[in-house]
C-alpha cells in the first residue's frame, strides 16, 4: 500500500470516481460537458453533487468551497459546511446540484476595476466542470469560474476558457478544410516549469523586506555568487530533498504530475515541472502548486519564495510555459508529419503562431507585466522584453526556401512545394537549443519563457490562445472561400513568411546588439508594466479580443486598472517598507555601531595615548556619512510615497512610480548596501544575502 500508483490522485474527483460512482446515463452525459461543452441539466447536476459529497465525506472532507482564481492573482475560496439540520435536532451532510453549479461570494474585496460598484457587491461563481474538483485541507474545492451579476469575467479562468473555445473554433475549421472529419475537439495543452527559491524561516522571518514583498529590498553582494554556477543540476541537499518528496506525495494526491526537480543556476534556486496537460486543468494545477510548495515549506522549516527577483544580483524566477495544439484524436498540431499534406497542415499552424506572436507582441508582452517580472526582463538573465520567436537553423532553412522558392537541403537540394513534398525530418534536437529567446520552438511545442515565477499562467495563455485563433480565423476565411486550396494554401504561408519574418531570431537574445535590431525590425520594446499594460486597450486588441469572444471591451478596460493599480500598490509597498527598515534597524545598527568603535577607540587612547585609532576613526567618519546619505534619501523617498496620493489616474501615478519612486529606492539600497558592508555582523539588524542564500543546508 501507499505506493505512488495507489496515493495519485487519490483527492481528486477524477473520471476514474466519476466512472464508478455515477449511473451510467449521468456519467455520459457529465463527460459529454467536460469534453464537449454541452450544457448540463440540474438532474445531472444534482446527482453529480450527492456523489462528490459522498466520495469528499468519505475521504475526510467535511466542508465544500467554490475555488477561484480573482485578479489578484492568487486563488480564493471561501468555505461552507455540508452540514443541514435534520428534523431529529441531529445534522445530515448535505450538497445540491444548486450549490455545486452556483455560489455567490460576497467579492467586494475582490479588485473589478470599476467594473462593479460596492453596492452591487456579489459576484457569482460558477462551476467549471471541465477541472475536476478535489480535496484539499478536509475542504472539498470545486474549480469555478467568477463573474460580475451582469455576467462580466471578474477572473482569470473565465476568460482562458473562452480563449480555449475560441482556438477551437478556429482550429477545427482549419482541420476540416484539410479533409479531417472526425476530430471533435482541438485543445490547447500547457506544461509549466516552475522556479523558485528556498530559504530557512527562521532567517526569513527576521527580514522585514521579505515578510511584506517578498523581495529582499536591501543586501550587499556576498563574497560568493552564482559565479561558479556550481548550484546548476547539483547535488540536492538533505533539507530541500525532503522538502521535494513531500511535495511530491502532496501534489500526486492531487492528481498533478509533478515530474521533475533540480537545483537552478542560482543557490537556493530550484525548478519542478510537470507533465503537461490542458491549458485549463495545468493553470488550475500551477496555482495549487504554488500554494502547496508555500504550505510545505513551512513544515520544513523553510520558506518558499515565488517572487521573480527576490536577489540583487542573484538570477530571478521566471516561469516556462510548454504549449501545444492537439485534437482529442491525439494528434498534436505543431509536430511535423510523417506526409507531405501533414506537412502542409503542420507548416500553417506553425504560420497561425509565427503570425500571432508578431501581430501580437505587445499583448504577450503585456501577459507577463508585473512589478517583480519587471526586475527579470531584459536583465541579462531572462529573455529581454522585446518578443521574438526561436524555430532553431532548420526550420528557419526550410521557411526561407519556401519563401524564396529557392531549393532547400544539403547534399540534394530539392524545391520544396507544399502538398507536393514532404518536409525533410528535423528532429527533435536538444543541442539546438537557445534558453535566450523568449520564444522558442521545440520541436513539437513552444516554449514561452517570459513568464515570471509568481504569474498565473492564465493570462499569457489568454493572449496566446486567442491570437492564434485570429491568425487561424484569417486563414480559414480565405481558405474556405478559395478556388485552388492547395495554391491559396502555397500563397498564404509564402505571404505569412514574408510580411512576419522581422519576429524570427535565431541568435543571442541577451545581446544589446538585438535590441538594437529588433528597433531597426520596428519590435516593441516596453520596458516596464506602465509602458506596456495601457496598450492592451488598443483599438487593434481591443477589436481582435472581443472579436474572438475572449474579453468585452469593459473587462479590457477594467484588467488595464487593475494591472496599474496592483503595479502602483506593490512598490508602493516596498518603498514603505524601506523607509520601516531604514528607520527602525538600519539607522539604529549604524549608531550603535559606531557608539561602540568611538567607545573603543577612545578607551584605547586612554590606555595607550599613542595608539592609532586611524582605523576606528574611518569607519566612524565613512559610516556616518553613509548615515547622512541613508537619511537624505529616506526623507526624499517619504516625499515622494506622501506625493503619489495627488495622483488620481492611475497610469500618471504608474509612471512617477516608474520614474522617480523606483530610482530614489536604488539610490537608498546602494548606500544602505555599503553601510552593511562597513557594520560588524554582530550589530547587523537581519540575515545577509550570504546567511539567505547559503543558509539552507
Ligand atoms: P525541456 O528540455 O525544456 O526540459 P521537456 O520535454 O522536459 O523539455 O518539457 C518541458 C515541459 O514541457 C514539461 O512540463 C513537459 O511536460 C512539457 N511538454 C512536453 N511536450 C509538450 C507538449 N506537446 N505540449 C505542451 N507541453 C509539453
Ligand atoms: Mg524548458
Amino acid at each position: 500500500m501507499n505506493t505512488v500508483t495507489d496515493t495519485f490522485g487519490s483527492l481528486v474527483f477524477d473520471n476514474r470516481v466519476m466512472k464508478a460512482s455515477l449511473s451510467a446515463k449521468v456519467y455520459q452525459s457529465l463527460k459529454k460537458t467536460i469534453d464537449e461543452g454541452a450544457s448540463l441539466d440540474l438532474s445531472v447536476a444534482n446527482a453529480v453533487a450527492t456523489a462528490m459529497k459522498d466520495w469528499a465525506v468519505k475521504n475526510g472532507a467535511t466542508h465544500f468551497t467554490h475555488w477561484f482564481q480573482p485578479l489578484t492573482g492568487i486563488t480564493a475560496e471561501k468555505h461552507d459546511s455540508f452540514i443541514s439540520p435534520a428534523p431529529d435536532g441531529r445534522v445530515i451532510m448535505e450538497f445540491s446540484g444548486k450549490e455545486l453549479i452556483k455560489g455567490e461570494p460576497d467579492a467586494s474585496s475582490f479588485p473589478s476595476g470599476g467594473i462593479r460598484a460596492t453596492f452591487e457587491a456579489r459576484g457569482y461563481t460558477a462551476w467549471d466542470p471541465t477541472s475536476y474538483a478535489f480535496i484539499k485541507e478536509k475542504t472539498l474545492c470545486i474549480p469555478t469560474a467568477f463573474c460580475s451579476y451582469g455576467g462580466e469575467a471578474l477572473d482569470k479562468k473565465t476568460p482562458l476558457l473562452r480563449s480555449m473555445e475560441a482556438l477551437n473554433k478556429q482550429a477545427l475549421r482549419i482541420l476540416r478544410l484539410f479533409g479531417d472529419t472526425e476530430t471533435k475537439r482541438v485543445t490547447t495543452s500547457v506544461g509549466p516549469e516552475q522556479e523558485y527559491f528556498l530559504v530557512d524561516r527562521e532567517m526569513y522571518n527576521k527580514r522585514k523586506d521579505l515578510i511584506f514583498t517578498g523581495r529582499t529590498l536591501f543586501g550587499a553582494k556576498p563574497p560568493k555568487g552564482q559565479e561558479m554556477e556550481d548550484h546548476y543540476f547539483g547535488v540536492i541537499k538533505p533539507r530541500v530533498a525532503a522538502f521535494m518528496q513531500d511535495l511530491n506525495e502532496e501534489l500526486w494526491k492531487l492528481g498533478i504530475l509533478a515530474k521533475t526537480e533540480h537545483n537552478e543556476v542560482a543557490p537556493a534556486q530550484h525548478e519542478l515541472a510537470p507533465i503537461y496537460s490542458t491549458t485549463n486543468i495545468a493553470t488550475d494545477h500551477n496555482q495549487l502548486t504554488m500554494e502547496i510548495m508555500q504550505k510545505v515549506a513551512l513544515k520544513h522549516g523553510l520558506v518558499c519564495l515565488l517572487h521573480e527577483k527576490p536577489f540583487a544580483g542573484v538570477n530571478g524566477s521566471g516561469k516556462h510555459n510548454n504549449w501545444s495544439m492537439a485534437t482529442d484524436t491525439g494528434a498534436n498540431l505543431l509536430s511535423p508529419g510523417e506526409t507531405p499534406y501533414e506537412n502542409a497542415k503542420f507548416l500553417l499552424f506553425l504560420c497561425a503562431v509565427i503570425k500571432a506572436v508578431d501581430d501580437y507582441q505587445d499583448l504577450l508582452r503585456l501577459s507577463v507585466a508585473t512589478a517583480g517580472n519587471d526586475h527579470r526582463l531584459g536583465a541579462n538573465e531572462a529573455p529581454p522584453a522585446v518578443v521574438s520567436i526561436f524555430l532553431g537553423e532548420e526550420l528557419t532553412g526550410i521557411l526561407e526556401a519556401i519563401e524564396s522558392g529557392k531549393p532547400y537541403g544539403g547534399a540534394k537540394k530539392t524545391t520544396i512545394t507544399l502538398g507536393v513534398d514532404a518536409l525533410p525530418k528535423f528532429p527533435r534536437d536538444t543541442t539546438d537549443r537557445n534558453r535566450t529567446s523568449p520564444f522558442a520552438f521545440t520541436g513539437n511545442k513552444f516554449e514561452f519563457r517570459m513568464l515570471g515565477s509568481s504569474n498565473s499562467i492564465s493570462c499569457a495563455n489568454i493572449m496566446l490562445n486567442a491570437a492564434v485563433a485570429e491568425s487561424l480565423k484569417v486563414y480559414a476565411d480565405r481558405l474556405e472561400g478559395a478556388e485552388n486550396f492547395e495554391k491559396t494554401l502555397n500563397s498564404m504561408i509564402k505571404k505569412t513568411i514574408k510580411d512576419h519574418k522581422r519576429i524570427l531570431f535565431n541568435g543571442n537574445g541577451y545581446d544589446d546588439s538585438w535590441i538594437a535590431e529588433a528597433e531597426r525590425r520596428g519590435l516593441c520594446n516596453y520596458k516596464t508594466t506602465v509602458d506596456c499594460m495601457p496598450h492592451l486597450a488598443d483599438e487593434k486588441n481591443v477589436k481582435m479580443l472581443t472579436e474572438q469572444g475572449v474579453f468585452t471591451e469593459k473587462e479590457i478596460h477594467s484588467r488595464v486598472e487593475i494591472m496599474l493599480e496592483n503595479y502602483c500598490k506593490t512598490v508602493t509597498i516596498e518603498a514603505n517598507t524601506m523607509v520601516d527598515m531604514v528607520k527602525r534597524q538600519i539607522l539604529p545598527a549604524i549608531v550603535e555601531y559606531v557608539k561602540e568603535v568611538s567607545k573603543e577607540a577612545n578607551g584605547k587612547l586612554a590606555f595607550a595615548p599613542a595608539a592609532s585609532t586611524v582605523y576606528e576613526r574611518k569607519v566612524v567618519e565613512k559610516l556616518s556619512s553613509c548615515a547622512e546619505g541613508i537619511l537624505a534619501r529616506t526623507e526624499e523617498l517619504e516625499g515622494l510615497i506622501a506625493g503619489l496620493k495627488g495622483y488620481s489616474d492611475i497610469e500618471a501615478e504608474g509612471c512617477e512610480i516608474r520614474d522617480h519612486l523606483l530610482p530614489k529606492m536604488e539610490e537608498l539600497r546602494a548606500i544602505a548596501d555599503e553601510a552593511e558592508t562597513l557594520t560588524s555582523g554582530k550589530c547587523w539588524p537581519f540575515p545577509t544575502y550570504g546567511d539567505l542564500l547559503f543558509g539552507v543546508k
